[in-house]
């Protein structure tokens, strides 16, 4: 098969499971399946707009209660009022993934206000480059979104997860770019990708030093020779970092007792229309967050450390 064929081949698969996924979008979870209620409390970072909008906004169909947040105020309450004024069940707090001083206020707020967390979408992101740029002016700020501010968030969290017998969840909004064994894409030097693949032998430490490495490099001007991936590399890196940092906290988390369960999961949107993407991606904001929306609904959920696509299990 030519090449041609092959991207024709893929093409005719997705747009099956599109088809696929809205009609499974559209049976309604039935009662026995409803584990939650008006009292489940859902976080989405960066939610004034885009997928973490969209993820809000469903989470709020859903019937949960949702904290919408946003690092600006303006925009954050004009978001939530959208919702609000639909009938959802939405409250605006600030927060900024990568200031402390914002976590801590609102980690103190959410403990005073609801008691805790039942859900949190890690969404908040950073891509300074669109389509095949490759610029690194940006990637301290990009890592430090992407990846740092994804685990400032997961480790915030984790102590206010609510008990309850569904697991609480989280989930991280990754992508298919940091993927370790993608065809496209992937890290060059062998040893750091088994270094990186080696789930036993991960560690945060290890996942740190590897952005560390980088962002040294980007400093020094070497990183075009260091093996990175090759398209939207610092972005690619943070998104590589995300997944990695989401198989060592489920190995954290795995021996907690039933009751107490936590799982983390992280999944790929797709190329989704938005600020991002320059509106220039394949699918709407609202096929991009339905794995979020899946994934936090899920009523027999055992999954943990694991990246999902279009509702399915992918490689990292
Ligand atoms: P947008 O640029 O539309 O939205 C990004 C959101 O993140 C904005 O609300 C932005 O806030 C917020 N944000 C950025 N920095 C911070 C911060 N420090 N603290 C809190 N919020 C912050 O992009 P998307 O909706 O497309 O992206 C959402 C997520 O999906 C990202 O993690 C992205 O990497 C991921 N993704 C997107 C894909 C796509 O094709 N669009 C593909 C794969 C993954 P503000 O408005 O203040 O800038």
């Amino acid at each position: 098969m030519d090449k041609t064929d092959k991207r024709e081949r893929a093409k005719e698969r997705r747009e099956k499971r599109r088809q696929e996924i809205s009609l499974i979008r559209s049976i309604p979870y039935s009662d026995h399946q409803r584990w939650w209620s008006a009292d489940t409390i859902a976080v989405v970072t960066g939610a004034n707009r885009g997928i973490g909008f969209e993820i809000a906004h469903q989470l709020g169909l859903h019937g949960l209660t949702v904290v919408l947040t946003s690092r600006e105020t303006a925009v954050g309450e004009e978001a939530a009022k959208v919702l609000q004024e639909g009938g959802l069940k939405v409250v605006f707090h600030q927060l900024d993934v990568i200031d402390h001083e914002s976590i801590n206020s609102f980690c103190t707020w959410i403990k005073e206000n609801y008691g805790g967390i039942d859900i949190l979408i890690n969404n908040a992101g950073f891509n300074h480059n669109v389509g095949s740029e490759n610029s690194v002016e940006f990637a301290e700020k990009v890592i430090a979104t992407n990846y740092f501010g994804t685990k400032y968030m997961v480790k915030a969290a984790i102590p206010l997860m609510r008990r309850n017998n569904a697991g609480a969840r989280i989930v991280s909004v990754s992508s298919r770019l940091g993927r370790l064994n993608g065809r496209k894409n992937r890290i060059s030097n062998d040893e750091l990708r088994q270094q990186l693949e080696d789930v036993d032998s991960l560690s945060e430490d290890k996942v740190d030093a590897v952005v560390n490495k980088f962002l040294g490099q980007v400093k020094d001007g070497s990183w075009t020779s260091g093996g990175w991936p090759q398209n939207n590399t610092d972005y690619s890196l943070s998104k590589l970092a995300v997944n990695a940092y989401t198989r060592v906290v489920a190995r954290e988390l795995s021996g907690r007792p039933e009751g107490e369960k936590i799982y983390i999961n992280c999944y790929c949107p797709g190329w989704v229309k938005t600020a991002m993407t320059g509106w220039a991606g394949q699918v709407t904001t609202e096929e991009g967050a339905d794995t979020a929306i899946w994934l936090s609904l899920l009523p027999d959920m055992r999954i943990s450390g694991k990246f999902f696509a279009e509702r399915r299990e992918i490689h990292f």
